[in-house]
C-alpha cells in the first residue's frame, strides 16, 4: 500500500517521499485513515513503529483541508489547533521537528513548549497562535495559568506516550488540561502497554465511557504487536572499545562471525568514507551514504543493499532517517548515539515484522554518559560481550540507571519547574491520584 492510497495530499507526500518512505508502517495504515474519519483512538505502539507520522500526517491533512476548502483562517494568538503532550522535552523536541519535516511544504506554524528553560521567549512566541503546541504538562499548565494561552480553539489532543506521563506523576496535571479543553475534539492516545490506568485516561475523551459500551464503540482502539516493535525482538549487546581499535573490530565481527549484513551507523560525514576505505583495506566490500552524498547516488547504494547485493552499509544517523529495509538483520552503532531516543530508532531498523535482529554498540570510555542515559531510557543495562584479541586500554564503568543529563537535572533557580517537567513521582503516588480522578468520572 501507497502513502497516496491513504488520502494525503501532494505537499505531504513529497516530504514522506523525500524522506525515503515508500511504504506506511502497520500503525500508519490503521491510524491514518482513522484519524481523517475524525475517529477517537487508542493506540498502543512503541517508538520505533511510526507512531509519530501516523498522528502528525493525518493532522496535517485536515488542517490543509480545513485551510484550502473551508476556507479555515490563520489561527487566531494564543491560540492552538493541534494540542501534543509528552512526557519529556526530548520527546518534544523530536516530534515538534517531525511536524516541521512532514509539514515542510505547508505553512503550519509549530513549536515546542517543555519545563526548565526561561518562561519569556516561550510566552513572546505564543502571542502569535501557534498551529501545533508540543507540550510537557507541567509548563503547559503554568503557561494556561498566566494566560499565556486559550484553549477555545484546540481540535485535537493527542496524548504521547500516556503510560510514561502517567508513570511520571502528571495526572493532576493532564486532567487539569483535560478539563479545560473544547468537548468536541478529537482524541488521540498512543502508549507503549494499555494499562487499566491508561485505559481510564481514554473515558475522558467526550462522551466515552467504559462501562458505556455504546459509547465506547466511538473509540477505536488499535493494537500494534509487540513484535512489530523495537525492543522485543532484538538481541542487543554492547562491546567496550578503544576507539582506535574499532575499525579492526568491525572488521573482526564482520569475518568471524560471518554476519550477513549490517547497517553501520557513524557519528561524522568524513568518518563514513574512511571507515568504507579501511574495511576494503581488509578485504570487505562496503558503501556508505551521508549528507554530502547525491540523492541519486544514496539511492543507488540504498538499492544495492536492499537488493542484498551490498552486504555493509555505512551510514550517518541523519541520511540512514526513514530507511526502511524489510529484514534487516543487523544494526551496528560503530558510535554511540548522544540521545537515547536516535539509539531506540536505530535499533528499531531491525527485528522488524517480528523477524529477529540484532544490535550492537561498540562503547567507547568517552560514551559513558551516552551510555547511562540510553540504559536508562531501556530501563535496563545493555549486555556486554567480550571480544578474544580486542582487549581495552580504558575501560567503560557499568551505567548508573536512571541517570538524568546534567542539562535536565533541575538547578536551584527552576527547580520547581523543572520537578514538573522532568522529574517522576513514585507509581504509587500517581496510581493513587489516578484512582481519586476515576471515580467522579464514569457515568
Ligand atoms: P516513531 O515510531 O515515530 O518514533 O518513528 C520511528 C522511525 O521510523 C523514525 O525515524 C521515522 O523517521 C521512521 N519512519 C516513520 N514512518 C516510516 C515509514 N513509513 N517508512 C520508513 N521509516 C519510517
Amino acid at each position: 500500500m501507497s502513502f497516496a492510497k491513504l488520502g494525503l495530499s501532494t505537499p505531504i507526500l513529497n516530504a514522506v517521499a523525500e524522506l525515503g518512505y515508500t511504504q506506511p508502517t502497520s500503525i500508519q495504515k490503521q491510524a491514518i485513515p482513522a484519524i481523517l474519519l475524525d475517529r477517537n483512538l487508542l493506540a498502543a505502539s512503541q517508538t520505533g513503529t511510526g507512531k509519530t507520522a501516523s498522528f502528525v500526517l493525518p493532522l496535517l491533512e485536515k488542517l490543509y483541508r480545513n485551510r484550502r476548502y473551508a476556507g479555515q483562517t490563520k489561527i487566531r494568538g494564543k491560540r492552538v489547533r493541534i494540542l501534543v503532550l509528552t512526557p519529556t522535552r526530548e520527546l518534544a523536541t523530536q516530534v515538534e521537528e517531525s511536524i516541521a519535516e512532514y509539514g515542510k511544504e505547508l505553512d503550519f506554524t509549530s513549536m515546542a513548549l517543555y519545563g526548565g528553560v526561561d518562561e519569556a521567549p516561550q510566552k513572546e512566541r505564543l502571542i502569535e497562535g501557534v498551529d501545533f503546541l508540543v507540550a510537557t504538562p507541567g509548563r503547559l499548565v503554568d503557561m494556561v495559568h498566566q494566560r499565556a494561552l486559550h484553549f477555545d480553539e484546540v481540535e485535537t489532543l493527542v496524548l504521547d506516550e500516556a503510560d510514561r506521563m502517567l508513570d511520571m506523576g502528571f495526572i493532576d496535571d493532564i486532567y487539569n488540561i483535560i478539563d479545560r479543553l473544547p468537548d468536541d475534539r478529537q482524541n488521540l492516545l498512543f502508549s507503549a502497554t494499555l494499562n487499566d490506568h491508561v485505559r481510564n485516561l481514554s473515558t475522558t475523551f467526550s462522551g466515552v465511557g467504559m462501562e458505556n459500551k455504546e459509547f465506547y464503540d466511538d473509540l477505536l482502539e488499535i493494537n500494534i504487536s509487540p513484535k512489530e516493535t523495537s525492543a522485543s525482538s532484538i538481541d542487543q549487546w554492547l562491546i567496550t572499545v578503544d576507539k582506535d581499535t574499532k575499525s579492526a573490530l568491525l572488521s573482526h565481527l564482520i569475518k568471524e562471525q560471518e554476519w550477513d549484513q549490517a547497517l553501520i551507523f557513524i557519528e561524522k560525514k568524513h568518518g563514513a568514507a574512511k571507515l568504507v576505505s579501511q574495511l576494503e583495506k581488509r578485504g570487505i566490500k562496503a558503501d556508505c551514504i551521508h549528507g554530502d552524498r547525491s540523492q541519486s547516488m544514496r539511492e543507488k547504494v540504498l538499492a544495492s543493499f536492499k537488493s542484498g547485493e551490498l552486504k555493509y552499509l555505512v551510514a550517518t544517523g541523519v541520511a540512514a532517517r526513514g530507511i526502511d529495509i524489510g529484514d534487516l538483520t543487523r544494526v551496528v552503532n560503530y558510535d554511540l548515539p548522544f540521545k537515547p531516543e536516535e539509539y531506540i530508532h536505530r535499533i528499531g531498523r531491525t527485528g522488524r515484522a517480528g523477524a529477529a535482529g540484532e544490535a550492537i554498540s561498540f562503547v567507547a570510555m568517552g560514551d559513558f554518559k551516552n551510555l547511562c542515559a540510553i540504559e536508562s531510557r531501556l530501563g535496563h543495562i545493555v549486555k556486554r560481550k567480550e571480544i578474544e584479541g580486542f582487549p581495552v586500554r580504558k575501560t567503560v564503568p557499568v551505567s548508573i540507571l536512571n541517570y538524568v543529563r546534567k542539562a535536565n537535572r533541575p538547578d536551584a533557580e527552576n527547580k520547581q519547574a523543572q520537578n514538573k517537567d522532568t522529574q517522576p513521582k513514585s507509581n504509587k503516588t500517581a496510581n493513587a491520584k489516578t484512582e481519586k480522578k476515576r471515580a467522579p468520572r464514569h457515568k
